[in-house]
């Protein structure tokens, strides 16, 4: 494993925010991720594990942190259940299990990668399916140790794991899923569908999805459109006016906008809205 200095990683964001890692590598095998673990603690630098960047924004200029990416991203199928390492993309492995009539297709439209998926228990909405529903085990090194957690000790809640509330890094290898098993034609039309929903009701070019959680019954949406906060900008980072829980970078966005957006937004509106996307600062820790 090669770890390289000053990488741009926000560009490697769908909304593309932020600027350069101070230390960045590519993970290929266990061996590395123990080893990242162990660069990361002989410099005293937090980990951060970048997925596809789907719910992420960087802060700008350098960031005092090792960024590790999961290139491991094999699938292995044995009748209805597949494993599939973390490094894998959502999108992609939904449309090739379909090919093996088997049935992922609820997680459709969801970017980013299987080891993004796991960590944030990410899903349709609170009522919905979330990737918890399909979750027969997942292997992950938590506090420096290899452990294969069943679907229980994951902890998962609406956008919650037990790997999102540890505070030492966590990096998360690869998940044994079961799945349904339903004729090709039926999952693809599935995904279309769903596809040409999410198209007709949501943005997708330079945005992380949504950006704060529901809160009890209410969509965040709802509240921030109550709130005449839809189309709010500040900078280059606006609310869109499609989906008002969507934040857009509509040109050169910086970190602060971001930030600015989000503390407006829980300014004006009396219900905590708890933040789903991950805002990764200079000093390389979460903000919110
Ligand atoms: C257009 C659009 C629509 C979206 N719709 C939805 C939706 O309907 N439902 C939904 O839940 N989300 C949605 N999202 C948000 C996002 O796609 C999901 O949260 C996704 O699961 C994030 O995956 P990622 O690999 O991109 O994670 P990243 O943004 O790269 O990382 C997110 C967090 O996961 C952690 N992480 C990632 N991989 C690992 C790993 N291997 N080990 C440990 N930690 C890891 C990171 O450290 C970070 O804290 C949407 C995003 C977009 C852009």
């Amino acid at each position: 494993m090669t770890i390289q200095e000053n990488v741009a990683v926000g560009s490697k964001t769908t909304m593309r925010i932020g600027g350069a890692a101070r230390y960045y590598a590519e993970i290929l095998t266990k061996e590395d991720a123990e080893e990242a673990l162990r660069f990361a603690a002989e410099k005293n630098l937090p980990l951060f594990v970048l997925g596809g960047g789907s719910n992420t924004v960087f802060a700008d200029g350098t960031i005092n942190v090792l960024v590790v990416r999961i290139k491991a991203d094999a699938v292995t199928i044995h009748k209805n259940r597949v494993t599939v390492q973390a490094g894998k993309n959502l999108p992609m492995l939904i449309n090739e299990l379909a090919k093996e009539r088997l049935d992922l297709s609820p997680l459709t439209g969801i970017l980013g990668t299987v080891g993004g998926a796991i960590f944030g228990n990410a899903g349709q909405g609170p009522t919905g399916i979330w990737i918890d529903h399909y979750v027969e085990s997942v292997t992950a090194l938590v506090n420096g140790k290899w452990k294969t957690f069943s679907q229980t000790d994951c902890g998962f809640r609406y956008r919650e794991s037990f790997f999102k509330d540890q505070k030492n890094p966590v990096i998360i290898w690869e998940t044994t899923l079961q799945l349904p098993s339903r004729p090709e034609a039926e999952i693809k039309g599935e995904i279309e569908k769903l596809l040409k929903r999410r198209i007709e009701t949501q943005p997708h070019v330079k945005t992380a999805g949504s950006c704060f959680k529901t809160v009890g019954d209410t969509p965040a949406w709802k509240l921030i459109d109550a709130a005449g906060l839809r189309g709010f900008r500040v900078g280059d980072v606006q609310i869109a006016e499609k989906h008002a829980n969507f934040l857009l970078n509509i040109g050169k966005a910086t970190y602060a906008n971001a930030k600015a957006v989000v503390d407006a937004v829980q300014k004006k509106i009396p219900e905590k809205l708890e933040v789903e996307m991950r805002f990764v600062e200079s000093n390389g820790r979460t903000y919110f």
